[in-house]
């Protein structure tokens, strides 16, 4: 370990969106701070996801906090676009964010935090987590009892269909990923889709009536649906491990482009193929998990989770640990807080305002 200690007021791990959002708000008020993410290029977390992948909101309600996202309200901006976003809105604002450096260990001693990336050595009064709940893949027990002859893949390693197999592929989770994932594949493989249907918007994507309905739907998922009223806490029970209405594709988009939409679970292997919860087997020859991601809060040594990994926080504030915020997570204060266009949002209200009162 280097024997330099590097000490600020407050260390920000992780640098996608939710991270560089909180480093505007430090940064307009001058404080001391920095921003460490695992990753080479600001953005990143977005170029690695499959290549056709266009945002589900619309540029309107993809931007951060001081700077619009930079095309007309109702396209939907390509990921790298968003990447690039990220990496302009970083620079713009002047972020002091160090790449290439992965946090192993958050810990305490006495009131400071000391956070460790290798070999480097960070301390500072204040942390906030900001590295976001997409990362841990969520694979089923039993998808290593496959046939080794079936390709499998998490949707965040799928970029393309040419990198599937000839023959038929289970798509296994019909959330936005599912779904958009079996329609892209449908053009050149025959595809099953599997899983509970999370519900539809009620509009189609980019038409007229949409955008006159956006704003009450972002309205109604930002103000109504919150962790305060009894409906958001509602909604988020049952999102939780469900995920977001479909907001792209339509039942019958699958339907018309020849998607076998099955509404029952995939539930085991039988014979190496995979088993159906209707007792069906499948003889495919890929296999994309669409089953979501998992916490992995590993790194962090300090008593401040629930028995099935999540933090203990009030919206984004971890009250037992003075100095210690999440941001980003999924429904911490609203349905929008893990979205482009509400995580900036959410720290105008609580934990930034914690911290900066930390701070004065
Ligand atoms: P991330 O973007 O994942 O950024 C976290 C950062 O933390 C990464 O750069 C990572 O390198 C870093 N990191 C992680 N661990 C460490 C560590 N130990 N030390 C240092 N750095 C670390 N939201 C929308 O609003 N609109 C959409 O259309 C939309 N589409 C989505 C599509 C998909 C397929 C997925 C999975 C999510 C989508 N989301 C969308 C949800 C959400 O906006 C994104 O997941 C977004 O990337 C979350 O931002 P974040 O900053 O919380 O986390």
């Amino acid at each position: 370990m280097s024997n330099t200690t590097f000490s600020y007021d407050t260390i920000i791990i992780g640098g996608g969106q939710a991270g560089l959002s909180t480093g505007y708000y430090l940064q307009q008020q001058g404080r001391d701070f920095v921003i460490l993410d695992a990753s080479e290029r600001i953005g990143d977390a977005w170029r690695k996801r499959w290549d056709s992948l266009r945002l589900f909101t619309p540029a309107r309600y993809s931007g951060l906090p001081g700077m619009p996202f930079p095309a007309p309200a109702y396209v939907y901006p390509a990921k790298d676009e968003m990447a690039d976003y990220l990496e302009a809105y970083a620079a713009c604002f002047k972020l002091p964010v160090q790449r290439g450096i992965r946090v192993d260990r958050l810990s305490r001693q006495g009131d400071r935090f000391v956070v460790t990336a290798g070999d480097r050595r960070f301390e500072s009064e204040n942390v906030v987590v900001a590295t976001g709940g997409y990362y841990c893949p969520r694979i089923p027990a039993f998808a290593t009892k496959l046939n080794p002859d079936i390709m499998p893949l998490h949707s965040s390693e799928y970029q393309r269909p040419s990198q599937l197999q000839e023959g038929g592929v289970l798509v296994v989770g019909a959330g936005n990923s599912g779904a958009e994932i079996a329609l892209e594949l449908s053009r050149s493989h025959p595809v099953w889709l599997s899983g509970r249907h999370p519900g539809s918007e009620p509009t189609r994507a980019g038409s007229l009536v949409d955008r006159l309905v956006a704003p009450l739907i972002w309205f109604v998922f930002s103000k109504v649906m919150t962790v305060n009223t009894p409906i958001g806490r509602k909604a988020a029970a049952q999102l939780r491990g469900h995920g977001l209405p479909l907001a792209r594709v339509k039942l019958a988009d699958l339907q018309a482009a020849g998607v076998e939409r099955i509404h029952a679970r995939t539930v085991g292997v039988r014979d190496g193929l995979p088993l159906l919860e209707d007792g069906r087997i499948l003889d495919v020859t890929n296999v994309i998990w669409c089953t979501g991601f998992r916490p992995d809060y590993g790194w962090i040594a300090l008593p401040i989770f629930e028995d099935d990994g999540e933090p203990i926080h009030e919206r984004g504030v971890v009250v037992t640990e003075p100095g210690l915020y999440f941001v980003g997570l999924f429904f911490q204060s609203a349905a929008t807080s893990s979205l482009v266009g509400g995580v900036g949002r959410d720290q105008r209200t609580l934990p930034i305002r914690s911290l900066l009162a930390r701070l004065l």
